[in-house]
């Protein structure tokens, strides 16, 4: 390549010349802004030091500025018709690995011998499941710092009682430190999204902020509770068959937590959906 794909004229030839169509499905939108790009590899802090992760490089922009950056990068790319072109922008570059898989297919925990970060702009249509896959793998992340439609990164750095506040808040919350660095506009990408997008750093913590004695537990409660957000969190844990505690159990399980036996799901915070499994736990 003569220039670099961040540049949208570049991007245009290259597909122009390799008559690539976007896939839809794949949400295929790829960047062309610099600054956007500068963000994302600084807000990511990566060193020469660092292995990376990238999911979805598409034509290699991105790619492009990781090889740079970091020591060494796998670049994970679901659609087979861009693995010829990313052989081709890449050829300068020792440091990168292509691999043609689905991200969700992959064992994350044999990528790499230690630790990593995680960089992408990532496919709107998968984004929650890729980011819980992620933290729930067991892999050795340092960091995910990601390109998401806006609404999603909000309801990831939310905090109790507000409308963007739910299960993804509260499971990210459980694994890492969100923090929203970059909202980016839609004609920052070809073809332009129907959505805005947001950059979220989520720096992985090294221990849980709280410790429930069944995890799993915890996970269900935060789950019922958000399946009905309208209701009383006593009437949702309730009406989840599953878990089998009465809407009075969970009443006075709250009461005793000195919180109101009324209260709903979403004004509860991570700490105090711990303290209720325990305390049901302790009623089984
Ligand atoms: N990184 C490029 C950029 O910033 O211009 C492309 C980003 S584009 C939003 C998302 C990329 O993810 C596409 O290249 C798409 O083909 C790829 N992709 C979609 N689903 C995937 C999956 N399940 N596993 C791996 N890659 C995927």
């Amino acid at each position: 390549m003569a220039g670099r794909l961040i540049d949208p004229k570049n991007t245009i030839e290259l597909i122009k010349k390799r008559d690539f169509g976007f896939k839809k499905r794949f949400g295929q939108n790829f960047l062309v802004d610099e600054r956007v790009l500068s963000r994302i590899i600084e807000g990511a802090e990566i060193t020469k030091a660092d292995s990376v992760l990238e999911i979805g490089p598409g034509i290699g922009t991105m790619t492009e500025a990781l090889c740079e950056a970091a020591g060494a990068v796998k670049a994970v790319e679901i659609d087979k018709e861009l693995i010829p072109i990313l052989s081709e922008t890449l050829s300068t570059y020792s440091n990168v690995e292509v691999i043609n898989a689905d991200i969700m297919d992959l064992d994350l925990k044999s990528l790499f011998l230690g630790p990593f970060k995680v960089v992408a702009n990532l496919p709107y249509y998968i984004t929650t499941p890729i980011v819980m896959k992620l933290f729930e793998s067991g892999a050795d992340i340092e960091s995910v710092t990601v390109m998401v439609q806006k609404e999603v990164a909000e309801r990831m750095q939310a905090k109790p009682g507000g409308k963007d506040y739910g299960v993804l808040s509260l499971s990210v919350s459980y694994y890492a430190e969100p923090e929203i660095i970059a909202n980016v506009p839609p004609n920052c990408f070809i073809p332009r999204p129907e959505v805005s997008s947001a950059v979220i750093r989520l720096k992985r913590r090294s221990e849980p902020p709280v410790a429930p004695i069944d995890r799993e537990l915890m996970f269900e409660l935060i789950r019922a509770a958000f399946a009905q957000r309208r209701k009383k969190l006593s009437n949702s844990v309730a009406n989840s068959g599953g878990l089998g505690f009465t809407k009075e159990q969970v009443a006075l399980a709250l009461f005793d937590m000195g919180l109101d036996p009324m209260i709903r799901g979403e004004k509860l915070s991570l700490s105090e959906f711990s303290e209720l499994s325990d305390r049901l736990l302790e009623m089984k």
